[in-house]
């Protein structure tokens, strides 16, 4: 090869080499020893220091890349030369381009044949990508660790279920220290209860929060929440997991369980824990083939107690009334056979419905006569009198029973056919007891139709009114034989059963609450015809119109007596209320009040069916009333009648010395209008002087006697 052949080899090598250089990642620099003068640099280190890479060679390195940085790393140049080896650092450096970066520098001794430095490479490699995502690493790492360390909840960290780190309040949290727990798998501070979720949870590895519980080093269980992720942590892949304490939640959910199912006054089970319950044990006793009893007890007049004593001696009186039920049951030992402590009392449940209503199952196929005693010793003992604010009151309760499984196989037909029982006991004189019969059912079915029809027959206009006169019988100032009063009786003509007579219908109208539009209804319809008949100068006399207690008692009464009169047009002479004794006899100023307000308005007050109700005399005084009307019963045996003779006179004697006028109703014959006329009665009513007519017929009778 020649020369020049050869040299030209040399060179295409050499150029191949400087684009190798200029062309690596690496910025390479070759400095000799004599004043540290550049003789080489590739592209990228003289473009660092922002120069071409041929203005750079024979500058000094202090020239190339600035006196404060060459004056901070000249003990490693020295360093180099000396010890003859190679050195490596790192440091930051302000390109040309005016950007910070992390370089690392190494720099190489050129040894001559004698070991002696003559020079030096520097090679460096810009490392700042690398230097700043372990600087975020740092920071995240220490964000972690002080999170973790501020955390109020508490936070552990494991690897495949062993624990790597945890923070102080999980510490607290579970008693142990930080010692005592690295390393340790996770499971060891789960509840056993909780460790097999845990365990599949730690296994999956999913992202999820899940309930779970904690065990104490003291072995107490703590309710906990557990908040699971996947974290990067000191450069590994770990699982974090917040434990959150949720006793307080926990609590919070049981104390709302037990007030949904729970009565607050009592403590006793509510009608929504009684039906689960009932329904568990009804499965559980047909699945047996046992019976149970269903005990309905209301008490008697409990309403009365809590109006006139107050709500606190009510709610007192039902707290010791729950007492004496659950006692009652507890110590029943017609239940227990003889020397066996009672399972089935384990199973028997007291539950209050609200207001005065409390239901009682009894387990352990109780037959109907221990049922019966059961029910014999509530009754003695719920109605003990008590002591209340020196007081002593007490109340009867009125228990209905139901017996599964032949009076119902669910607890909602059990509790209607206990509560039907629980009616019947009530209706026959009530501080009683009754096992449910069909024929119940019938009777309340009946009922419950007729309530709907009812309810309907005010709208539907289904309502009529009979009139009924009343005469003098000649001892006062009317002559014997005047008119001196007309009685409004209400009628129900129903398109199924024809005209329906008020017996029939309003007792329970006022059981139902439904007395109050027809009262109204009656009140209107009497007075327009008071109006008429009065106008046409037929019967210039009052409208007696019935009044039932629901009515008198409502807010309102006296208002809308005023109210009807002022809308028919009727003076208040044109009207006499019929009240009974038993209204006269509830509290006395608030009737009195009333009445004084009734009669102020012109309105007669007569006091109907007396003699049924035993109104005390010295109570009758103080009442402003017009009239007595001697009730029919006593009417009806006279004068054979010794007794009825008795009572009979005794009241007229009692209204003449009360200066009331007297009224005889139910005469029928002549030998009774004959004898009331002789006792001095002031008037009659009945069939022997007229039946009551409908308005048309009654009005043509009037026209007709005027005539
Ligand atoms: P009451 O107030 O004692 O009405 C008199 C009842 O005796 C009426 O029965 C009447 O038809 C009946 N009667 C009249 N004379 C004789 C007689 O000589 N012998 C016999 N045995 N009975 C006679 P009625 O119409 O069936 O009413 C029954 C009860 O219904 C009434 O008894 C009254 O308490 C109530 N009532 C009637 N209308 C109303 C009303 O509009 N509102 C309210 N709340 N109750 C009413
Ligand atoms: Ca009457
Ligand atoms: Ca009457």
């Amino acid at each position: 090869m020649s020369a020049d052949n050869e040299l030209a080899v040399l060179r295409a090598r050499l150029a191949q080499f400087a684009r190798l250089c200029n062309n690596v990642p690496v910025a390479i620099a070759y400095y000799e020893r004599e004043g540290y003068t550049c003789r080489y640099a590739n592209h990228p280190y003289a473009a660092m220091f922002g120069r071409g890479e041929d203005e750079v060679i024979g500058l000094s390195f202090a020239e190339i890349i600035g006196a404060d940085a060459a004056a901070q790393i000249q003990p490693r140049v020295d360093e180099v030369v000396r010890e003859r080896q190679s050195v490596r650092y790192e440091r930051q450096l302000l390109t040309a381009q005016g950007q910070r970066r992390h370089i690392e520098v190494h720099l190489l001794p050129d040894r001559d044949d004698h070991g002696q430095a003559q020079g030096a490479f520097v090679l460096i490699s810009d490392i700042t990508r690398h230097r700043e995502a372990e600087a975020a690493a740092r920071d995240s790492e220490e964000r972690l660790s002080k999170f973790m360390h501020a955390s109020a909840e508490g936070i552990v960290f494991h690897k495949g279920g062993f624990i790597t780190d945890v923070n102080p309040p999980l510490l607290q949290l579970l008693g142990w220290t930080l010692e005592d727990m690295m390393g340790r798998s996770t499971l060891e501070f789960v509840a056993p209860s909780a460790r097999q979720r845990v365990a599949e949870v730690i296994a999956a590895a999913p992202e999820i929060s899940y309930d779970s519980v904690a065990l104490h080093k003291d072995g107490r269980e703590i309710p906990v929440e557990l908040i699971v992720r996947t974290m990067h942590h000191a450069g590994e892949t770990q699982r974090m997991t917040i434990v959150r304490d949720i006793r307080d939640r926990v609590d919070a959910e049981a104390r709302i369980r037990h007030l949904a199912q729970h009565d607050a006054l009592t403590g006793l089970p509510n009608r929504l824990a009684f039906d689960e319950r009932a329904a568990l044990a009804l499965a559980a006793a047909g699945r047996r083939g046992e019976g149970l009893a269903l005990m309905f007890i209301d008490l008697d007049h409990f309403k009365r107690v809590n109006d006139s004593l107050g709500h606190p001696v009510g709610d007192m009186l039902l707290q010791t009334v729950a007492d004496r039920i659950t006692a009652v049951l507890r110590w029943a030992p017609e239940r227990r056979p003889a020397g066996e402590p009672d399972a089935a009392r384990e199973a028997d449940l007291v539950a209050r419905f609200g207001g005065d209503e409390f239901v009682l199952l009894l387990a352990g196929d109780p037959g109907r006569e221990a049922v019966s005693a059961i029910a014999a010793k509530l009754l003695s003992a719920v109605g003990l009198p008590l002591q209340v604010e020196g007081a002593s009151i007490s109340v009867t309760p009125s228990i209905g029973v139901a017996l599964f499984p032949e009076h119902g196989q669910t607890p909602a037909e059990l509790i209607k056919h206990a509560d039907l029982a629980m009616y019947e006991a009530k209706s026959q004189g009530r501080a009683a007891w009754r096992f449910f019969e069909p024929t119940m059912a019938a009777a309340a079915y009946a009922a419950l139709e007729m309530e709907s029809r009812l309810a309907r027959a005010v709208r539907d206009g289904e309502f009529l009114l009979h009139f009924q006169p009343q005469f003098a019988l000649g001892g006062g100032t009317a002559e014997a034989g005047a008119l001196v009063g007309v009685e409004a009786l209400l009628r129900w003509q129903t398109p199924e059963h024809g005209l329906v007579l008020p017996d029939a219908f309003i007792p329970l109208a006022e059981e139902r609450r439904l007395i109050l539009p027809i009262g109204r209804w009656v009140l209107g319809e009497a007075l327009r015809c008071a109006v008429r008949w009065h106008a046409a100068n037929l019967a210039q006399v009052p409208m007696a119109v019935n009044v039932s207690t629901q009515e008198f008692q409502s807010p309102g009464f006296v208002e809308g007596v005023e109210q009807a009169l002022a809308q028919s047009g009727a003076a208040g002479s044109m009207l006499e209320l019929e009240l009974t004794e038993r209204m006269l006899m509830e509290d006395v100023a608030t009737v009195r009040a009333a009445l004084v307000r009734l009669r102020a308005l012109g309105v007669r007050i007569a006091v109907d069916d007396f003699g049924t109700g035993y109104t005390s005399l010295a109570h009758l005084k103080h009442l402003p009333v017009d009239r007595l009307k001697i009730d029919r019963s006593f009417i009806a045996d006279v004068p054979g009648d010794a007794g009825s003779v008795a009572i009979a006179g005794a009241i007229v004697n009692l209204g003449q010395r009360l200066h009331l006028q007297v009224l005889a109703e139910g005469v029928e014959t002549e030998a009774q209008r004959a004898w009331v006329q002789e006792q001095g009665c002031d008037a009659q009513q009945g069939f022997l002087a007229g039946m009551p007519l409908p308005a048309a017929e009654f009005e043509a009778w009037l026209r007709a006697r005027r005539g």
